[in-house]
């Protein structure tokens, strides 16, 4: 019998662009398939993918991916896989209600196969299989994934949360992870996220108090955001506005388009004429609305952020208003979502970000729950996934309280193969792995040299060289000119600049002087090693060579 491997190509050591391989033999599942959002650092960067090389290397093996839930982390990086091989997509009908439009936006002209399976279904794969678990998370329909191999059950918990109080009153099928723990599980890939919390977490019900705390001692209109995915969250908001009398209108087209999706499929219940059109709000009165916005994250483009700028034609935020932030940012995302709140206060609105009664709760198992999960599963071999190494190592120690000993825990690695038999598991060789970053105009690809272009432009700006040379004698022609945009240096350092380069470039040959790549070479070298010597500062030297 062929080992099994699994192979995280992204979602390990960090959180996000959750997508991982299970191999045995000539059969690949794939589970998951989604994105991450840019750090700071990475200037015009949309959003980062996984790098698929191993998986087009090896489409022939690849017998479908199988989607836990429709978050963009696990999601998102679909187009960009489809893009270069052909594959089942398989999924509950929830998650294809809302990747399929987004999916044919971004690739019109390709037909995509996506088989919608319910939890408990068994999903030939090859000789592999995969039987989906409902577990509760922070969207609907959300599975937990139990690979069938020739060696025992590898496990994914994918994002989840044991909520006994879920608001569509769908549990977690425990009795169904405790039998396949019984059944033998090989490994167990376990959410970590928030291991770092301990007891175990507040149901998604918990939020019910909280907001209707805010929309009862609110006056005026009460606008709330969160992510355009947490039908639930929007699902109780619909249920305490009816209570309090309010009427919601929603803004954003995400969120407008997801909730009719939902609403059409029985994923939310609005009750009865609670609904209302943006340009239906001025037939009430402040006190009787509510209005559920995107923008939860800062999104620039989002209607919360416009508003909060007072740019958004179809609504103005006011003196009186009261904005529910309902969400956890994303890390990376907090500059831009307190600018967001900041602003939103300037204008007279109130933000309730915090609360003694919960107004958001995580979707993400707490310690206990965590445990719990292993307990259930009892897997030989366990290994964390869905964090950043923090979250692995204090997870890992968990384990070892539990009584798991070192050479049964493993601390993946994007890429590395954790490999498995019948008697003993290793880590193999790496495999083709690492992230492609796709910018603002939807284009993937931008390499790591252009990106540390765009960080030295933006901090320290711009030097243009450019030097006259006349290539068939060997002679430079004229002086060279250095021209600076968005550098700022102590007084005078393009004159030492100047001079540096004169010099420099009065010291090479005759035949130096005819290779003009050598030329650009080293006024760029000489340039630049003053600047940053003198100034400690790194703009982009840009050496140009006019052959004359
Ligand atoms: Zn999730
Ligand atoms: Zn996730």
């Amino acid at each position: 019998m062929a080992v099994v491997q699994v192979i995280a190509l992204g979602g390990v050591g960090e959180i996000g662009k959750n997508c991982s391989v299970v191999r045995e033999g000539d059969d690949i599942v794939v589970i998951d398939c989604g994105l991450s959002f840019p750090n700071e650092e990475m200037l015009g960067i949309d959003i980062v993918v996984p790098d698929f090389t191993y998986l087009v290397e090896n489409k022939d093996k690849v017998r479908g991916v199988f989607l836990t839930h429709a978050h963009e982390d696990h999601v998102g990086g679909l187009p960009y896989l489809l893009k270069q091989i052909d594959v089942p997509i398989y999924c509950t009908e929830f998650t294809q209600a809302l990747i399929r439009s987004k999916l044919e936006e971004r690739l019109p002209s390709k037909k995509v196969d996506i088989r919608v399976f319910k939890p408990g279904d068994i999903l030939q794969a090859g000789a592999l299989s995969v039987e989906p678990v409902r577990v509760t998370h922070s969207i609907p329909e959300n599975c937990a994934m139990a690979v069938r191999t020739s060696h025992g059950i590898v496990f994914f918990t994918g994002d989840f949360k044991f909520d006994f109080t879920p608001v569509d009153g769908k549990l977690a099928n425990i009795t169904r992870i405790g039998e396949l723990g019984r059944e033998g599980v090989l490994v167990l890939l376990s959410d970590s996220t928030n291991v770092e919390r301990p007891g175990w977490g507040p149901s998604e019900r918990a939020v019910s108090a909280g907001l209707r705390k805010v929309f009862g001692e609110s006056k005026g209109r009460v606008l709330l955001t969160t992510f355009a995915s947490n039908i639930h969250r929007m699902q109780q908001v619909y249920e305490i506005a009816a209570e309090t009398g309010r009427k919601v209108a929603v803004v954003g087209r995400r969120m407008e388009s997801n909730l009719d999706v939902c609403e059409r499929l029985g994923y939310v219940k609005i009750p009865k004429g609670t609904r209302i059109r943006l340009d239906e709000m001025r037939m009430y009165p402040d006190e009787k609305l509510a209005i559920l916005t995107t923008g939860s994250q800062g999104e620039p483009m989002s209607a919360l952020v416009q508003m909060s700028k007072g740019e958004y034609g179809r609504l103005q935020v006011k003196p009186g208003d009261t904005l529910i932030y309902s969400a956890r940012p994303i890390p990376g995302n907090e500059g831009a979502i307190w600018r967001t709140i900041n602003r939103l206060f300037n204008q007279g609105c109130n933000v309730v970000y915090e609360s003694a009664t919960p107004i958001h709760v995580s979707g993400h198992a707490y310690q206990e729950e965590l445990k719990m999960m292993i307990n259930l599963t009892r897997p030989y071999y366990i290994a964390p996934v869905h964090g950043e190494p923090r979250h692995q190592f204090l997870y890992n120690s968990i384990a070892k309280d539990m009584g798991y000993p070192e050479h049964r825990i493993f601390t993946m690695k994007d890429g590395i193969p954790l490999n498995m038999d019948d008697t003993a598991a290793s880590f193999g060789e790496k495999v083709p792995c690492g992230r492609v970053l796709v910018d603002n105009g939807g284009h993937a690809g931008v390499s790591d040299e252009v990106l540390r272009d765009r960080y030295n432009v933006a901090n320290d700006g711009l030097v243009v060289v450019t030097i006259a040379v006349d290539t068939t004698e060997g002679q430079i022609v004229g002086d060279p000119i250095i021209q600076a945009r968005g550098f700022h240096g102590p007084e005078g350092i393009i004159d030492v600049a100047f001079e540096h380069l004169v010099d420099a470039l009065g010291a090479l040959s005759k035949d130096e002087l005819k290779d003009s790549t050598r030329v650009r070479q080293d006024a760029a070298d000489v340039v630049r090693r003053l600047i940053q010597k003198r100034t400690q500062l790194r703009p982009l030297v840009l050496p140009t060579i006019v052959e004359v």
